[in-house]
């Protein structure tokens, strides 16, 4: 160690404090890595690794940064999960002979950031923390209540702050798939399960920190409270101790206090409808399905909201639908008076529109981490406000007019930032010009001396040549000799006494007197002085946001919730949603249903609406046809339309009675799932099992091919097995699309199971696709017209038919209990 430079030793000292984050090292222009974090940074960011010799014939691996572009590269590294300790010079290198002092001065994890340039403005960017209640309790899917888990989140952006528990290790994994934290602490000691969930970076972290005594101590403490009853968090000692570590993470991590994490609302187990991550895939929800097939998500078609704060709230309603009629009704009671009134809803969202993200402005000015720009929006954002509540006033309903409070702020903040900030202000807080004049004497003093000593000395060159006759004298500056009066080597003897001489020149001598000096020290030290003190007003400003903190966010959810109601609404009137019926209990009539994603993928005109009866006697549908037919389409669109009714939006249908749904699995067989590179097989049996213990009477189970991974009989056997079980013992709202025909038998052995089929028109030797649902089971497979259609040669084609019809006659020979299958072409 004694061996390695100074600088070097420098950055082990440092690099030891965060072993667990990419250290960089500010050296000169550069954030230097070195070592394995090297390694790791030109890897993720395409950098070349070069090499810095550390001690005396001894290099190690180096990878830098430009330090203008750090930024856009801290953004890459968060991105892909890494941590990253930013280590900056504290000291001017100018002021010092010796090795320049270095911090860390911020540690940069993907769950802490708050940076504008680090988030995604419609997306919340959660922390999370989870805590094991008992060694039972992991991996044992059918752990009870005593034991399970807690889990405490919150986004340091917006203030938000969550809790919750539950049992199971599917519950958890359930949980962080909807809420979907970029970044989870977990106990660090080593019998806490690996909580890998796709994109999150799981940090380690003390388990003692987890402790439930000790975290209520410190929640009490944080949130200001002499008990944690408020909150629900009595008799909840797991959440509470996620909560607990969570807190104490952010105050080791983050500089400065937190007092916008103020709240914490404790989330009841089982209030919404689940959706696990192979349905939110499936469906296409809010990201696209692994098989790449793309197009738009369904948050892609509602999502009309105006603010960034709106596109969040949207976004969590679409994660978490409700199981609360009540709650529902008052949701579409809403979005139904801003579709009968759209001058109301056109006003509202254009003036949203200038609203800007009012709740991550406060968070981060809270935080001591704005800008004089964030202050300029803040301040245009509060001067909208009290034009809202004028522009919804006339809306028929409570629920609306019941936000409409939330949004008077008290104005005495708006006119502050009015009276103080110019109208533009630059982005940096420490360089002046920021503040207007007339707001604070000792700034104004300052700026009116600068600004005389300047015309004192522009008017100077006139004066000076006028008072010695000299007519060529000049008053100039440079950085090097500051002010100076330069007369020519000709004109010296005309020099009166009071000028001292600065410097020699090949032709001429410079001077300064003493008046000048005073003036030159005012201008120079001036600008220093005002930055410095309108640094001070600024600081003022952002206090008074933090004082303010309270009813900006009040008013941010306010908006967000009318902001996404009017959204729906808005997204309803242009596709032509109509409002759902909503039951307790009961099954799903939908007339003339669509699909929202795929209806704006091929135009309106084009696509063919269907009806779906599921419930009572038709508890069960078995849907066949011919590829490409719009059996996936059909069975999917049902999942959507419930999905978009419990979070109380309108539904694409001309009619649709709903009754309410508690769990939606959506499994599409393996061989649709190719590109996940597992064994598609296996993992679509682990979902098959899952959702045969997890699925209750009240849930809707979408089946897509399952069963195809494997070969025929074995597949179409499970299958068969699967729909019997689901009739049987679960009693599952089912729609299973298949293209084996046998399954079609099970509506006659069933009672509670029906058959319906994608219908095909035969032209000839062609079909053609009518995409139109009917009663009963499809006759055939048609691959076969489907290869033609595709320019399969004829001869191979006449081929198959005779082979399938030599199969087809085999089969019935071998397996009558299955049902005859089908006839060839
Ligand atoms: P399958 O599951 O039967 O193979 P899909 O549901 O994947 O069929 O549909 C195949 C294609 O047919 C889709 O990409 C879509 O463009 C089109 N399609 C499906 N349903 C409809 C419909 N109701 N109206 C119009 N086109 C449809």
């Amino acid at each position: 160690m004694s061996s390695l430079t100074p600088m070097m030793q420098q950055y082990r000292a440092l690099k030891d404090q965060h072993p667990n984050a990419i250290l960089l090292f500010r050296l000169g222009d550069f954030f230097e890595a070195f070592d394995d974090d090297a390694a790791v940074v030109a890897r993720e960011l395409q950098l070349t690794l070069t090499s810095r010799p550390v001690a005396k014939g001894r290099r190690i691996p180096m990878c830098g940064i430009p330090h203008h572009a750090l930024p856009t590269y801290l953004r890459r590294l968060i991105d892909r999960g890494h941590r990253v300790a930013i280590c900056d010079q504290v000291e001017d290198p100018k002021h010092t002979r010796t090795l320049v002092r270095r911090e860390v001065v911020r540690v940069v994890t993907p769950g802490t950031v708050i940076e504008d340039d680090l988030l995604t403005p419609r997306e919340n960017n959660f922390l999370a923390a989870v805590l094991w209640g008992g060694p039972s309790a992991r991996r044992d899917e059918e752990a009870g209540g005593a034991d399970g888990w807690g889990m405490a989140w919150a986004d340091l952006s917006t203030g938000e702050f969550f809790a919750t528990e539950g049992g199971t290790a599917v519950q958890l994994a359930d949980t962080l798939a909807l809420w979907h934290p970029r970044e989870v602490l977990v106990p660090d000691d080593p019998q806490t399960m690996a909580i890998a969930v796709e994109g999150m970076t799981a940090t380690p972290y003390g388990a003692q920190r987890f402790d439930p005594e000790g975290a209520a101590r410190i929640l009490r403490e944080h949130l200001g409270v002499a008990t944690l009853d408020a909150f629900g968090l009595v008799g909840a000692p797991l959440a509470t101790g996620a909560a607990g570590a969570l807190i104490l993470y952010l105050r080791e991590t983050q500089r400065g206090t937190l007092p916008h994490l103020r709240s914490l609302r404790l989330i009841p187990r089982a209030s919404t409808l689940i959706l696990d991550e192979a349905t939110q895939r499936a469906l296409a929800l809010w990201s696209s399905p692994r098989d790449g097939r793309g197009g738009d998500t369904l948050l892609d078609v509602l999502d009309r909201s105006e603010t960034p704060m709106g596109g969040r709230l949207l976004r969590r309603w679409l994660q978490h639908p409700l199981l609360d009629l009540a709650a529902l009704e008052d949701r579409l009671n809403a979005v139904e008076a801003f579709v009968e009134n759209a001058p109301a809803r056109e006003a509202l969202r254009a003036r949203l529109r200038t609203v800007g993200d009012i709740e991550r402005l406060a968070g981060r000015l809270a935080h001591e981490a704005g800008t004089p720009r964030d202050l300029a929006v803040l301040r245009n954002a509060l001067e909208a406000l009290p034009s809202i509540p004028p522009l919804v006033d006339g809306v028929a309903d409570a629920g609306i007019r019941g936000f409409l409070p939330a949004l008077a702020v008290p104005p005495t903040l708006g006119e502050q930032l009015r009276r103080s900030l110019v109208d533009t202000p630059p982005l940096s807080p420490r360089e002046g010009g920021l503040i207007r004049p007339g707001v604070d004497p000792e700034i104004d003093r300052l700026r009116a001396g600068s600004r005389e000593a300047r015309e004192w000395m522009a008017a100077l060159e006139a004066a000076e040549r006028a008072r010695t006759g000299i007519r060529s004298l000049k008053v100039g500056y440079n950085q090097v000799m500051g002010y100076y009066i330069e007369v020519s080597k000709a004109n010296e003897r005309l020099v009166p006494p009071d000028f001292i001489r600065k410097g020699t020149l090949v032709g001429a001598e410079r001077y300064i007197t003493a008046e000048m000096k005073d003036r030159e020290a005012l201008i120079l030290t001036a600008q220093e002085r005002i930055a410095a003190r309108e640094y001070e007003v600024f600081c003022a400003l952002r206090d008074a946001v933090r004082a303010h903190l309270g009813p900006l966010q009040s008013a941010a959810r306010a908006l967000a919730e009318l902001d996404v109601l009017a959204a729906l609404a808005e997204v309803a009137v242009r596709h032509r949603y109509v409002r759902p019926g909503l039951t307790a209990e009961g099954g799903l009539r939908i007339v003339e249903g669509r699909h929202p994603a795929v209806e704006r993928a091929i135009g309106p005109e084009r696509f063919v609406p269907n009806d779906l009866s599921l419930g009572g006697d038709r508890a069960v549908l078995i849907v066949t046809g011919p590829n490409f037919g719009g059996k996936s389409t059909y069975i999917r669109q049902a999942a959507i339309i419930v999905i978009m009714a419990q979070i109380g939006s309108y539904v694409p249908a001309r009619k649709a009675e709903i009754g309410l749904v508690d769990r939606i699995f959506t499994r599409v067989g393996a061989t649709d799932d190719l590109t996940a590179g597992r064994s598609t097989f296996l993992n679509e049996m682990i979902d098959v099992a899952r959702i045969l213990t997890q699925a209750t009477a009240r849930s809707l189970v979408i089946l897509d091919e399952v069963g195809r991974g494997t070969s025929t009989y074995d597949g179409m056997s499970l299958a068969w097995a699967v729909v019997e079980d689901l009739h049987d013992r679960v009693g599952a709202r089912t729609l299973f699309a298949t293209h084996y025909h046998e399954l079609t038998e099970l509506a006659s052995q069933l009672a509670r199971v029906a058959n319906v089929q994608v219908l095909i028109k035969e032209a000839g030797q062609d079909i053609v696709f009518l995409h139109r649902v009917a009663d009963g089971a499809a006759a055939s497979s048609y691959g076969i017209h489907v290869a033609r259609l595709a320019g399969v040669p004829e001869p191979v084609i006449h081929r198959a038919r005779e082979v399938l019809a030599g199969l087809s006659f085999s089969a019935e020979m071998m397996d009558g209990d299955v049902g005859a299958l089908s006839g060839g072409w």
